[in-house]
């Protein structure tokens, strides 16, 4: 009996599963880390530790499941994206902290990005919007701050890396720098047409190449782990981002396909099939999975989709790419099979649970939050807008700040957690909105997952404001599921996405029960909080 390894790495936490072929966590382990809030506006982890946590759940898992290096057929890496670390080449040491997604401090070089008019090259290329969000200002940060770095990174003194690419490092004991096409999407450097690292983007950002990882398929063997670590030589066999991951996890293989995942942030993604979407609605367009050139017909999804019909009757309207560059700058010799996705990206979700019970201290757990939700009919007329840290998509606004408005005498506790959760459905209610009009399709269901989504109250104002179905899967550890598939793909252990969806199973459906008027009062009321909050840094 041999079991898939995978490696969770995500904002709170470094988490371990490991899988087998029915795609069953058999055994598990997780341990939270440290968040380190500098200044206001600012987020780091140290890689360090990111690093010690990710090594000693693997081995608690395998540890708890009774099995040594040879019964792990293939290890599968998701992990936060955007998050930069920039080492060492020779001694292996983090120069500095990671910079988190969440992390603000760049925003200026933003904003003078777009004011320079760099705005629409940014998007055309890369398929994001302008955003700190990213990882190339972070990286620009760290190069044009940490004493020396600029030097040594021109020097090829420096290794820059997402997550996958500095736990792949490690784990190969520093022989193996890359990273994937989803993660390298994420950067801003990434020209997601081309397949290649654009060379104007770089020197927009003042990043030298040398620093940069190659760019692999999502799903093939990157290479081995140091004996020392395991006992053995275990091989590294995929790695995606935690959303794309959380995508592929979900079984959404077909054009049309959706999730969205509850964890510190809330992103919803819908895959677009080989064909990138350009958003008009504030969403972004990513790479959703990057599969070997040669192999990518075995892993090919070819039955009848639910959703096909749907899909037909769409007009997803593929970005011209005439004036851009494929296979320019440092892009693959064999062209690999790339699928995209339309993104939107919600900074704060769990994260505003957690900021009721680690900083408010209003809650001893984040699953306490559905019993106090549910002591009370309603918000008392109240809103939480938490935009800690500005707030994505739809609106991106790098300066909104957290409101909560419409307190009055009676507003309590209770209602103070039940308008914080019901802040995540509002956030993702835009989201839906913005990709209905973008796909030009109506969402009648949408597949959840994420830590949050284990919370009941939560999943069914959900479906009460889309007026839709919510479907909770049987696994919610999407995330770890799909990294878990895309290196069983690649080691065999699956043979295709046909028999991945096999596995896929129901927990339970939401079904909306609220009137269209109380949703729309709602709704209204949330927009009017939305506003505040957006213009809470204006002068
Ligand atoms: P990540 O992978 O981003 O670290 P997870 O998917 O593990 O996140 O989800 C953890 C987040 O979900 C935390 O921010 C936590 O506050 C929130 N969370 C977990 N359980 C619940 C719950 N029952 N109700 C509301 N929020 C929850």
């Amino acid at each position: 009996m041999q079991y898939i390894m995978s490696l969770d790495q995500g904002t709170t936490s470094s988490r371990c599963i490991l899988f087998d072929r029915a795609g069953n966590a058999c055994a598990a382990a997780q341990k939270e880390f440290r968040q380190y809030f500098p200044q206001p506006g600012w987020v780091e982890h140290d890689p360090e530790e990111i690093w010690a946590t990710t090594l000693e759940v693997s081995r608690a898992a395998m540890e708890k499941l009774g099995v040594t290096a040879a019964d792990i057929a293939g290890i599968g890496i998701t992990n936060q994206r955007e998050t930069t670390v920039l080492w060492d080449k020779t001694t292996g040491r983090p120069i500095a902290p990671a910079i988190v997604w969440q992390c603000r401090r760049t925003a200026d070089i933003i904003d003078e990005l777009v004011k320079n008019g760099h705005g629409e090259t940014i998007r055309t290329k890369t398929g994001l919007v302008p955003d700190a969000y990213f990882s190339g200002s972070k990286i620009k940060w760290l190069l044009d701050n940490v004493p020396g770095a600029r030097e040594k990174a021109e020097a090829g003194q420096l290794l820059f890396g997402t997550i996958d690419t500095w736990l792949i490092w490690k784990l190969t004991g520093g022989k193996v720098h890359v990273t994937d096409y989803t993660n390298a999407s994420r950067t801003m450097l990434y020209n997601i047409h081309g397949l290649s690292w654009d060379t104007e983007l770089l020197e927009l950002l003042t990043v030298p190449a040398a620093i940069l990882p190659e760019v692999r398929p999502s799903s093939c063997v990157y290479g081995e782990t140091e004996f020392s670590l395991y006992g053995g030589n275990i091989p590294i066999a995929g790695a995606a981002g935690d959303q794309q991951c959380a995508l592929f996890g979900q079984c959404c293989f077909q054009p049309g396909e959706m999730k969205n995942t509850y964890g510190t942030g809330c992103f919803l993604l819908m895959n677009t099939g080989t064909q990138p979407v350009r958003s008009e609605n504030g969403l972004v367009t990513t790479i959703a999975v990057g599969l070997p050139g040669e192999a990518a017909s075995d892993f090919r999804f070819s039955a009848d989709s639910p959703v096909r019909n749907r899909t037909e009757k769409t007009s997803l309207s593929p970005i011209s790419d005439s004036n851009l560059h494929p296979q320019s700058d440092f892009g693959p010799e064999v062209r690999d099979h790339v699928e995209y996705a339309l993104e939107g990206s919600i900074f704060v979700a769990g994260a505003a649970i957690q900021w009721l019970r680690d900083e408010l201290c209003v809650l001893t757990s984040a699953a306490e939050s559905r019993d106090y939700a549910q002591s009370v009919p309603d918000t008392a007329g109240a809103y939480v807008v938490p935009a800690f840290t500005g707030l994505g998509a739809p609106y991106w606004s790098q300066h909104a700040r957290g409101t909560v408005v419409g307190i009055t005498r009676g507003f309590s506790r209770a209602h103070l957690v039940r308008a914080t959760l019901e802040s995540l459905a509002y956030q993702t209610y835009d989201i839906c909105k913005a990709m209905e009009s973008d796909a030009d399709l109506s969402i009648t269901s949408l597949k959840v997952d994420g830590g949050a989504c284990g919370n009941d109250f939560l999943m069914q104002f959900q479906s009460d404001l889309l007026n839709a179905a919510v479907c909770r899967p049987g696994c919610i550890e999407t995330t770890a599921l799909g990294a878990a598939y895309l290196a069983g793909l690649a080691v065999g252990y699956w043979k295709s996405r046909e028999d991945i969806r096999q596995n896929w199973a129901v927990d339970k459906m939401f079904s909306p029960e609220m009137s269209e008027e109380t949703r729309e009062a709602l709704l209204k009321g949330w927009h009017k909080a939305v506003k505040c909050a957006l213009t809470w840094a204006e002068e």
